[in-house]
């Protein structure tokens, strides 16, 4: 199985998955521990089958069991998509040209894209919603 680091908005922890385990107990914190540098013991945790670690140990974390077990797949979620009523209300003749952040995938459907965040602004309402997760593949260096 592929390590699997997904890397989550807001603050939360960087999950780490699938993990080769050699039987050995607390193997798995040391690797972790080792790949981030750790300072002191409690900055990996275990919860849910994942090991977790704060967020800003995840460019290191990856780069490190890359290089350790040569490859590793990422889940990145974060970011929303906006969209705002000028698009929403556009013919869908004319999504080719949508100048909106969502890139035309809500052009033209005659509603919102997500929740209404703002009433007024510009070009109308305001709209997001969740970007979709980016998926890809880390490789040793
Ligand atoms: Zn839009």
């Amino acid at each position: 199985m592929t390590i699997t680091v997904t890397i989550r908005p807001n603050g939360a922890r960087t999950e780490v998955r699938n993990l080769p385990w050699d039987g050995r107990p607390g193997s798995g914190y040391a690797i972790i521990e080792d790949a981030i540098d750790a300072s002191r013991r409690g900055q990996v945790l275990y919860s849910g089958g994942a090991f977790l670690v704060a967020r800003g140990h995840t460019a290191l974390l990856v780069r490190r069991l890359a290089d350790r077990f040569g490859h590793v797949h990422v889940i990145q979620h974060g970011g929303t998509t906006q969209c705002v009523e000028a698009c929403w209300n556009a013919s869908p003749d004319t999504g080719l040209t949508c100048e909106c952040s969502c890139a035309g995938t809500n052009h033209g459907s005659g509603h919102q894209l997500g929740r209404i965040v703002s009433e007024s602004g510009p070009a109308g309402a305001l709209s997001v919603a969740p970007a979709a997760a980016r998926e890809y593949d880390v490789y040793r260096s």
